[in-house]
């Protein structure tokens, strides 16, 4: 399977800075959105932290013969160990900062991040920054925010549509850089080809409906071009927020070794 992906990010229309930060690596397979939370530039401190210690980790382990840094997770696969020591690690990193930093208090970052294996995906999230699944048949988000919203519709309180609307719909329930006790998200998935993964700050999901997001990654001839125009229908839709986007693909190689 050869991965192919585009990643986009801008200011928005509102917000004097971008808290946003972004990561495709192709080499480790590596691709991330940050969402950074603080306000007074804080928050891009605290996302810019998250993509470095991300990428600094799993670049060190991609041989497995590295002393493990925290309690290793015999329940989930080495990938998702790697993911899952990479985040908290994050959130050390952040904590670290805020100590000799105290003006930074308040920072904090969501992320999701996947590692890409041949058809093996690994994902990894904290707070409400999501990943999408997209191919011809349709559009189907992955990841299960860790917002007060998505626990009120997963107990059939609220509907999706409530969610949507709810003032409430920014809270979240666990960041990295919070200072309490984390429970990263980590699931794999097979992707086949004509998949394609789209990883985003809210700054997209909240002000684009899925549906809308689907219809342009699938008319776009390539995924820059896709990338732009999720980025501009945000920016058309009120733009309230950093915009971010990654999407990566999976296309057949047709070099037969
Ligand atoms: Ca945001």
């Amino acid at each position: 399977m050869r991965v192919v992906a585009a990643g986009l990010s801008d200011v928005g229309c509102i917000r004097k800075h971008n808290e946003d930060n972004l990561l495709v690596d192709m080499e480790l397979g590596l691709f991330l959105v940050a969402d950074g939370l603080g306000g007074h530039a804080a928050g891009e401190v605290a996302s810019r932290i998250v993509v470095e210690k991300v990428e600094e980790f799993i670049a060190q382990t991609a041989e497995r013969d590295r002393t493990w840094p925290l309690d290793y997770d015999a329940r989930i696969p080495y990938d998702g160990n790697r993911l899952k020591a990479a985040l908290l690690l994050s959130d050390q990193a952040i904590l670290d900062d805020i100590r000799e930093n105290p003006e930074r208090e308040s920072m904090g970052s969501t992320v999701v991040a996947c590692l890409v294996k041949g058809d093996c995906v690994t994902m990894a999230h904290v707070g409400d920054s999501r990943a999408y699944l997209l191919n011809p048949d349709g559009i189907r988000q992955i990841t299960r925010d860790h917002s007060w919203v998505a626990d009120q519709v997963a107990n059939g309180i609220l509907t999706a549509e409530e969610a949507r609307k709810h003032p409430f719909r920014n809270v979240i329930t666990q960041a990295l850089g919070n200072g309490g006790e984390l429970d990263v998200s980590i699931q794999e998935l097979q992707v086949k080809e004509l998949d394609r993964l789209l990883l985003c700050s809210d700054g997209l999901s909240g002000m684009v409906p899925d549906e809308e997001i689907w219809k342009i990654v699938q008319n776009s001839d390539s995924l820059a071009i896709a990338a732009e125009k999720l980025v501009k229908k945000a920016l058309e839709n009120g733009g309230e927020d950093n915009v971010t986007v990654v999407l990566v693909g999976f296309e057949l190689d047709n070099i037969l070794a």
